[in-house]
C-alpha cells in the first residue's frame, strides 16, 4: 500500500475524535496566551496516544511539545489554537449572529489548524509504530500566533535545534502548497510621559504626551517615502491620555508594527521609528520609553519539501462534497460584498471564478507555483523556517471568497466540509513527513536548499534576549 493510502486509513480511523476536538477548541475560543483549555485538551489527546508531553515550554504558559519515537530523523508538526477577540459568531448561521457581542471567535480557523496538525502527528506516530521505523515526531503546541509570536520565543530559545524539518498548514479557501515569502516584523510600543495642567488656565505648565504621539506619527509618516517598497508600517493609539480636552495629557501610548522583507531592514526601520519618537519627545519636552512586544523573521520557503507535499496533496485529492455542503457554502458566498466577490474572482481568474459562484467549495488542488508569492503580513512560522527546512499547505476549509478574520470564518468553523479539509491537511502533512523520514536524501537536499536561501546569514532572533512571554494577560489583538 502506498504512503498516502496508508496515512488516509490511519487518519480516517480516528476522524470522529479529530472532529470533536476541533469543535471543542472552537467552543473554547481562547485568545493569545490564554489558550489554557485548548492547550490542555490537545496535551491530553497526545498523552492518550502515547506521546510524552512537556508543558509550559520556554516560559510560554500555553506552549507545549508532545514527542513520540526515538532517534532521527526528527520532524516538527506545528499546531496553533488561538482565537481572535471580538469575532464571536454562532456556528452554521448564514448571517452575522454573535454568541456574545464582545466574545471571541475562531476567525482564523486555528481550531482546525491545531487539530489537523494533531491528526498528522498521531498518524506519523501510528505509521512509525506499525512499520517499526526509526524516527521522532514532535507536535509543537504553538500559542499566540495572532501577534503573540509564540514560535519566535520557541526559536529564540533553541527549541528547533534538534529538528530536521518542520511542516504546517493553514485553513483557507483553496487547496495548495504554499510557496510564499512574508515580511519580517517588529512590534513595539512607545509610552510618553508629560505633565498635566489646566489646558486653558495654565497651559504653559503642561507638557502633552499626546502631542508627542502625534508628532511621532507625523515623523514616521514622512519616513514612508524613504523606505523599501515592500515595507509597511502601521500604528494604533492605545492610550490617548484621557477624555478631557481641558486637561493636558500627561500620558499617552502608541503601538507600532514595523515590517520589511529582511530582518536587517526591519531593524533599521525600527531604529528610525525610535528616532522619530525621541525627536517627538524632545520637541514636546516629554519622556519616552519603548518596549519591543514581539517580532518575527521573514518566511523562507523550501521547494524540496513543498514539491513532495504537493504530490501527496494531488494524490489525496479533495473529498466529495454533498449538496447540503454546497448549499451552505453558497449562503456564505452570497453574504460577501461585491468587492469581496470580485477580489475572489480575480484570485482564480474569470473562468474558474464563474464556476465557483455556482459551487463555492474549491474541490481541486491548485498547481504548485514555482514563483514565490509575497504576503504583506508576517507569520511566526518564519522563525522556524530560518532554523529548519519548513513547508506548509492550505486546504479549502471555507467557502470560496471567504476573507480571513471575519464572522463567516467563525460560522464555518464546525461545518462538515471544514472537517473534511482539516483531515485532508493532516493527511498531506503526515504523508510528506513519512516520505521524508524514509528518504534521508530528501532531508539533506531540503537542508542544503535552506542554506542556499540563507546565503550566509544565520538566525538571530529579533526578540530581545530578556523579553519574556506575557503571563496570563488579557490583551487586545493587534493583528
Ligand atoms: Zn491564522
Amino acid at each position: 500500500m502506498n504512503i498516502t493510502a496508508e496515512i488516509s486509513r490511519l487518519i480516517e480511523n480516528k476522524s470522529n475524535l479529530y472532529k470533536q476536538l476541533s469543535d471543542q477548541v472552537w467552543e473554547y475560543a481562547e485568545t493569545r496566551f490564554e489558550e489554557f483549555q485548548s492547550a490542555e485538551l490537545l496535551c491530553d489527546s497526545l498523552e492518550q496516544e502515547g506521546f510524552s508531553v512537556e508543558r509550559g515550554v520556554v516560559g510560554l504558559e500555553t506552549g507545549f511539545i508532545g514527542s513520540y519515537g526515538s532517534g532521527g530523523p526528527v520532524v516538527a508538526i506545528l499546531g496553533e489554537f488561538d482565537a481572535l477577540a471580538g469575532l464571536s459568531q454562532k456556528a452554521g448561521f448564514k448571517e452575522y449572529n454573535p454568541v456574545d457581542l464582545n466574545g471571541n471567535g475562531h476567525g482564523c480557523g486555528h481550531n482546525l489548524l491545531g487539530v489537523g496538525a494533531l491528526a498528522a502527528a498521531i498518524a506519523i506516530k501510528d505509521y512509525l509504530k506499525e512499520n517499526q521505523l526509526q524516527g521522532t515526531v514532535k507536535y509543537f503546541g504553538c500559542p499566540a500566533e495572532e501577534s503573540g509570536y509564540g514560535k519566535s520565543f520557541m526559536a529564540r530559545d533553541g527549541l528547533f535545534k534538534d529538528i530536521d524539518f518542520a511542516l504546517s498548514w493553514h485553513p483557507s479557501t483553496a487547496n495548495a502548497v504554499m510557496n510564499a515569502y512574508s515580511n519580517a516584523v517588529i512590534h513595539a510600543t512607545f509610552q510618553f510621559k508629560g505633565r498635566s495642567a489646566h489646558a486653558a488656565a495654565s497651559p504653559h505648565l503642561g507638557r502633552s504626551a499626546l502631542d508627542s504621539v502625534e508628532l511621532m506619527n507625523v515623523g514616521v509618516n514622512y519616513m514612508r517615502e524613504h523606505m523599501e517598497d515592500e515595507a509597511r508600517i502601521h500604528y494604533a493609539v492605545t492610550n490617548s491620555g484621557g477624555f478631557a480636552p481641558n486637561v493636558v495629557q500627561a500620558e499617552a501610548e502608541v503601538t507600532y508594527l514595523i515590517r520589511a522583507p529582511k530582518p536587517h531592514q526591519v531593524k533599521n526601520l525600527y531604529e528610525r521609528v525610535v528616532d522619530c519618537a525621541k525627536g517627538a519627545a524632545l520637541m514636546s519636552q516629554t519622556s519616552m520609553e519603548v518596549q519591543i512586544e514581539g517580532s518575527c523573521h521573514n518566511l523562507i520557503s523550501n521547494s524540496t519539501l513543498e514539491k513532495i507535499m504537493h504530490q501527496h496533496l494531488d494524490d489525496l485529492g479533495f473529498p466529495e462534497v454533498t449538496i447540503e455542503e454546497v448549499e451552505f457554502a453558497k449562503e456564505m458566498y452570497n453574504s460577501l460584498t461585491d468587492i469581496e466577490k470580485k477580489s475572489a474572482e480575480l484570485s482564480v481568474g474569470k473562468e474558474i471564478g464563474q464556476r465557483l459562484k455556482e459551487k463555492p467549495i474549491v474541490d481541486f488542488i491548485l498547481p504548485y507555483s514555482e514563483k514565490p508569492v509575497f504576503m504583506g503580513g508576517s507569520t511566526d512560522v518564519a522563525d522556524v523556517s530560518w532554523n529548519v527546512p519548513t513547508a506548509q499547505c492550505t486546504t479549502a476549509t471555507w467557502a470560496f471568497g471567504t476573507p480571513f478574520h471575519t464572522w463567516q470564518v467563525v460560522a464555518q468553523g464546525k461545518e462538515s466540509y471544514a472537517h473534511k479539509a482539516m483531515l485532508l491537511a493532516g493527511k498531506a502533512l503526515a504523508s510528506t513527513a513519512i516520505t521524508a523520514i524514509g528518504n534521508p536524501s530528501i532531508i539533506e537536499k531540503a537542508k542544503a536548499e535552506l542554506q542556499e536561501r540563507l546565503d550566509g546569514e544565520t538566525y538571530e532572533a529579533l526578540i530581545p534576549k530578556e523579553l519574556q512571554p506575557p503571563k496570563n494577560k488579557r490583551q487586545e489583538a493587534v493583528y
